[in-house]
Order: C-alpha cells, then sequence, then structure tokens
C-alpha cells in the first residue's frame, strides 16, 4: 500500500467516525466496521480489492448496503484525488464545477473505474472534464423545455396521455451527460404538499394512463416513502402504466434487495427503463440486481443514451445489447 492509498483509508475512516452525511438522501447513521472477513466471496474480485486497499475497516456486508454506499459516496475532488490519479484537467474541471452538475459517485461504481485511463468510457461518464464547460449557442440548459410542460411541481406532461413524474432531484452517481442537469442535483425535494398537487394533477387528468416516475433516481428513495408514491398512483385508476427511470442498478446495485423487489412486484404492470451506456457495467452485482428484477416479473429496458467516444461505434453497443439481453433486459 503506497502513502496515498493509506491516506485516503484513514481519512474515509475518520469520515465515519465523524459521521459526515450531509449530502446523502436517506437516513444514516454513524458507524464503525469491522475488519473485512469470511464475506470476501460475497463480491467480485475487483470490489474485494478495492475494499482491502481504501475502506479496509469495512465489512462486505456494509459494502453490500446500498445505504453505506450512499454515506460513503465520492463528492469531492480530493476524496477521488486519494484513490485515483486524476489528470489536471480533471482536478481542474472540479474545481469549476460551481453551480453545475455536483460531482457524486457511489465507491462501488468508483471501484470500476478508478484504476483506469483518462479518457476510458466508464471513467468519462463520471469524472467531469474541461469539454464539458464548453457551452455553445445551440446549446440549451434545458434541452427539451421541460419547464415550459411542466404544470405544477414535478410533472413535466407534453404528451396527451403520459406524463412524467419527476419525484426526486438525487442521483447516487451522477452522469456527466445528464439531459436534466439543469435541476438534478440543485433543486430540493418536492414538499409533502407538492406531492399532494401533483397526484391531484395526475387524478384530474383522466387522459394520463402512463405515467414515468422519473427524477433524479426514483430508487433513492427508501422503500416507505416508495412504496407510499406506488399505491397512491395505482389507487389511480386511469392510470394503467407506471414505469421507474433508473441507473441504480448499474451505479448502486446494493439497492435492489429482496425487500424492495417484494415490494415492487405489487404494483404490476411495472416496467423499469434501466440506464447502460457501455458493457463494461455489466458486472456480476448487476446481473444479479437485473436478474432480481426480472424474476419479479418486472419488465426491463435500457434507455442507452448515445455518447461520443463511449458507446458510438457498433461493436461496442452490439456487445452492450448482446449483455443486457442475457440478463433480460
Ligand atoms: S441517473 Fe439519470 S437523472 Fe441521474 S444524473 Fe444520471 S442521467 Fe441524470
Amino acid at each position: 500500500m503506497n502513502a496515498n492509498r493509506k491516506e485516503a483509508t484513514v481519512t474515509h475512516y475518520e469520515h465515519r467516525l465523524m459521521g459526515c452525511s450531509s449530502d446523502e438522501e436517506p437516513g444514516a447513521g454513524t458507524m464503525i466496521f469491522p475488519q473485512i472477513g469470511s464475506h470476501d466471496q460475497a463480491v467480485s474480485n475487483r470490489s474485494s480489492e478495492f475494499i482491502h486497499r481504501y475502506f479496509p475497516l469495512t465489512n462486505v456486508n456494509s459494502w453490500n448496503d446500498w445505504r453505506w454506499q450512499l454515506r460513503n459516496s465520492f463528492t469531492t475532488a480530493e476524496a477521488l484525488s486519494r484513490v485515483m490519479t486524476l489528470t489536471d484537467d480533471e482536478k481542474n474541471t472540479l474545481q469549476r464545477l460551481k453551480n453545475r452538475l455536483p460531482l457524486r459517485v457511489t465507491p462501488y461504481y468508483l471501484s470500476l473505474i478508478y484504476d483506469s485511463e483518462p479518457g476510458a468510457p466508464l471513467r468519462r461518464t463520471m469524472i467531469p472534464t474541461s469539454g464539458e464547460m464548453i457551452i455553445t449557442e445551440a446549446e440549451k440548459a434545458d434541452p427539451l423545455d421541460e419547464t415550459g410542460s411542466s404544470p405544477v411541481p414535478g410533472i413535466i406532461h407534453r404528451y396527451p396521455d403520459r406524463a412524467l413524474f419527476t419525484v426526486s432531484q438525487f442521483c447516487s452517481s451522477y452522469c456527466r451527460y445528464c439531459t436534466r442537469s439543469h435541476s438534478v442535483g440543485k433543486l430540493g425535494h418536492l414538499t409533502k404538499d407538492e406531492w399532494e398537487i401533483a397526484f391531484r394533477y395526475l387524478e384530474e387528468h383522466t387522459e394520463i394512463r402512463d405515467v414515468i416516475i422519473s427524477g433524479g433516481d426514483p430508487l433513492t428513495m427508501n422503500n416507505n416513502k416508495l412504496e407510499y408514491l406506488l399505491s397512491r398512483l395505482r389507487s389511480i385508476k386511469h392510470i394503467e402504466i407506471l414505469r421507474i427511470g433508473t441507473k441504480i442498478p448499474t451505479v448502486l446495485p446494493q439497492r435492489i434487495t429482496p425487500q424492495l423487489v417484494s415490494m415492487l412486484r405489487r404494483y404490476h404492470p411495472l416496467y423499469l427503463s434501466l440506464h447502460f451506456t457501455h458493457p463494461d457495467e455489466l458486472t456480476k452485482d448487476t446481473r444479479r440486481a437485473c436478474e432480481m428484477l426480472a424474476d419479479a416479473g418486472i419488465a426491463l429496458g435500457s434507455q442507452t443514451v448515445l455518447l461520443k467516444g463511449i458507446n458510438d461505434n457498433s461493436s461496442t453497443m452490439k456487445d452492450l445489447m448482446h449483455k443486457l439481453l442475457t440478463v433480460r433486459v
């Protein structure tokens, strides 16, 4: 272990001791974990190596706890620098983010990219570079004019028979290409009253038969809140289809638990629009998450964004699609 890695370890441990949890979504507490032990086989070799290097006081049960992943996500250049060598361009860009889409990467997803070369596909989707700072005249902060199609907070109603309900602006990891970066990671959460106003809008608009639950990432909400949302929407008779847009199985597969899946299956017909961009995202953990969802009868699709230099060639895209089919996406 080199000096930098040792420092990273100590700092993360101190971070937990101090209970630094200001930027997390669900409730969290301060925990001190025992040494990694006999659960090594429960994670991939890559995750295991990452845990040993940077979270040596953490056991695999904690690593596999989605709340632990959120509490320990990487949100600053300093934290990232302790586990990976950033280029000058990446470092400078991180300092200039200010009011732009924030940095946030789960330890799990970082374990896939921390030792990759600059320009590697998954690294480019999470670590900002100076290209992100170039805004051309033709670009708009809100390219789909979602703000203009929003009759009440949280609802985007552009097509007659379907509506988007943006229930949270929080994601476990922020994708640098996010089309909703004008609001994601910045706006606060909807209040309870705003949720009720949104439900009322959906109740009154009987032409809406399909609701896409989006954000941010809805699966960062806890099960109780999520179930309240689903049951409330299911009580509206004219809504036939519920779809959840989420990147969780890709960036935080630990969130797909038996409890979550057994709750979701009560709200069929339910679809999940997943969000895969590259075949390297199809890990053992991600496969397990997709298979659990598919076993619960949830229809899975991938909203794959075409990204220059990341997946815009036929062999990468073919590989991704073939791999997704093997996990019933
Ligand atoms: S998960 Fe979706 S909403 Fe969140 S940053 Fe990525 S693209 Fe944007």
